[in-house]
């Protein structure tokens, strides 16, 4: 048994194939100075070959897996054309006088020594990208082939690490999982596991040591469990297990087009999608969400050298707001600052950038931003059901001071003649402890809340949400936590207002009772988690959900919650 971690849920059972991974010998010789150009017509060969191979699977992707999914090759093709990269290269050729395969490998470690250095989980990630072009194009100048990935008969497959050209390659019908040694929840194996719907454990370590092609193997992606060569008992076990999942998901399949109502039809919220472009839309329809919780608008101002124009604000806005219609979507002005930064707006060093100045804060000091954003959304308001929502809101000032600015868009649009929603809602992300203690206060002043549980939490424990050395700190279910979130939805709902909640809490199914016998109206999460908070929501009764509330909030620590919500969970056959 290897223990890993779980990337993608579901069970498979079946024989394995390995993907070997070819030894590369690169050649260190230092070369003469008039072989030097032979060394770059061998680069650009191979720069072209590389072209050929990633247009073809580009196509192959697209077909098997969608123009989304495909995506991720513009990046590979952008290594290959980028002439930053290319002059690196031959540079080196030429001033170190060393082979075109030493100096990719050079070139590319550098640029994946930096991308793994980053703080960004993302951008972590994206060093696989970079390598996995490298590597091709090195393969190509040492004439190694390239692993065949079309298999006659279904297999699991266990690899070092999948990268994007190799999955994009396979003929998918017959893979039933992947297990990896290498990658965590955000990598590619990960990310092409949940999208294909297909059980994936990653982060094995050394799996690839201990099988060959053809042993058996189970891939428990519900556990971040794999077994190799089981036994009879395990096996006959797991063939049970994974009939029960096929027929959980079946089950959950059915909901998608039904209400998150209570068992007892005494209470019914509203399940919607964090987005963060247009793109995201298709998974929210597909998952049943009935509007987008949190749009992250940050997207648009990120990867470029300026800001966006209203213009093309608007477009995307209105793209969004037309296919989810009539559905309501809440989009929320610019949250930058904290661990996103804009480089073409002379951001400050900070010594607590998440302290700093940042969402609200800086496009208060920058109205004309603020402005421009807000005169996108009333433009794309018409289209359907559209919602502003303010981020990092600490005080009442803060929220009159943007409203203001709201009024002198809503203004200039009326003397323009453009027309616009308005009666649109406005609200505020409540996820800074102050704002949670004045919840009373605020209410009165917005249509709506919506309770940021990843700031909130960062906040009230002071715990760093990115430090993975006290993230054992990090707890949704804390006292004081919880406490808050009441709080919030009671003042809300004495003012005749609603309360949502946007953070990752939202899709915790351990929180999902507790949020609903507390009252919250809307859970806005990851499209894909939609199906199971539903399916607790509606096996659920509402004197239950606030029965289990109310002992949440008399506990005294988080174990003891925990141990309760399994205890009553499990009671309805929901196990935890
Ligand atoms: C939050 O803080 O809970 C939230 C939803 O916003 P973000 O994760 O974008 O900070
Ligand atoms: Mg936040």
């Amino acid at each position: 048994m290897l223990k890993g971690v779980a990337a993608s849920p579901g069970i498979a059972i079946g024989k394995v194939h390995v993907v070997k991974s070819h030894q590369i010998n690169i050649n260190t010789e230092v070369i003469a100075q008039d072989d030097t150009d032979a060394q770059i017509k061998r680069f650009d060969e191979a720069i072209a070959a590389s072209k050929l191979q990633i247009m073809q699977i580009k196509e192959k992707a697209e077909k098997e897996l969608g123009t989304d999914e495909a995506r991720i090759f513009d990046a590979h093709f952008m290594v290959l054309e980028d002439p930053v990269f290319l002059d690196e290269v031959k540079a080196k050729i030429k001033t170190e006088l060393i082979t075109a395969d030493n100096a990719v490998s050079h070139v590319v470690n550098n640029y994946v020594d930096i991308f793994s250095n980053m703080d960004d989980e993302y951008m972590k990630e994206r060093a696989a990208d970079v390598k996995d072009v490298g590597d091709r194009i090195i393969k190509n100048l040492l004439g190694i082939p390239t692993e065949s990935f079309f298999f006659s008969e279904e297999v699991i497959i266990i690899a070092r690490d999948l990268t994007p050209s190799d999955t994009a390659q396979m003929n998918k019908d017959k893979v039933l999982a992947f297990a990896t040694d290498m990658g965590g929840r955000t990598s590619h194996t990960a990310i092409m596991a949940r999208s294909l719907e297909i059980p994936a454990v990653v982060g094995l370590v050394n799996a690839t040591d201990k099988v060959q092609d053809g042993d058996i193997a189970i891939v428990d992606g519900n556990k971040g469990i794999v077994y190799i060569n089981p036994d009879e008992t395990i096996l006959k076990e797991y063939e049970k297990l994974k009939q029960d999942y096929l027929e959980y998901r079946k089950n959950l399949r059915e909901l998608k087009d039904l209400t998150a109502e209570t068992r007892d039809k005494l209470r019914t919220v509203e399940l919607a999608a964090n987005i963060g472009t247009p793109r995201d839309v298709k998974g929210a329809l597909e998952n049943g969400a009935e509007g987008v919780g949190l749009y992250r608008t940050e997207f648009l101002y990120m990867d470029r050298d300026e800001l966006p124009t209203e213009e093309e604000q608007y477009k995307a806005y209105r793209e969004v707001i037309e296919k989810m219609a009539p559905r309501p979507i809440i989009i929320r002005t610019l949250d930058i600052g904290g661990d996103k930064k804009l480089p073409y707006l002379d951001m400050p060093e900070e010594l607590n950038p998440f302290l700093g100045w940042r969402a609200i804060r800086m496009c208060l000091d920058r109205p004309e931003i603020l402005k421009t954003q807000l005169r996108a959304i009333l433009r794309a308001s018409v289209y359907g059901k559209a919602k502003i929502m303010y981020p990092m809101v600490s005080g009442l000032e803060e929220i009159r001071r943007a409203n203001a600015v709201l009024k002198e868009a809503k203004e200039e649009l009326k003397a323009e003649g453009i027309p616009f929603d308005e009666n649109i809602e406005v609200g505020i992300m409540v996820e800074i402890p102050s704002a949670a203690v004045i919840a009373d206060i605020l209410a009165k002043e917005v249509d709506f809340f919506s309770i940021g549980t990843n700031d909130l939490i960062q906040y009230t424990l002071a715990v760093d949400r990115m430090n993975e050395h006290i993230s054992h700190l990090y707890e949704p279910l804390h006292p004081a936590v919880l406490r808050l979130i009441k709080n919030v939805i009671d003042a809300s709902h004495r003012a005749g207002k609603w309360t949502g909640m946007c953070g990752e809490m939202a899709g915790d199914t351990w929180a999902t009772a507790i949020l609903l016998g507390m009252g919250l109206d809307e859970f806005s999460m990851s499209a894909s988690s939609i199906p199971q908070v539903k399916n607790i929501i509606r096996t659920l009764t509402y004197e239950k959900a606030k029965q289990i509330a109310q002992e949440a909030l008399s506990m005294d620590n988080p174990e003891d919650i925990r141990n309760m919500v399994k205890r009553e969970m499990e009671a309805i056959n929901l196990p935890m």
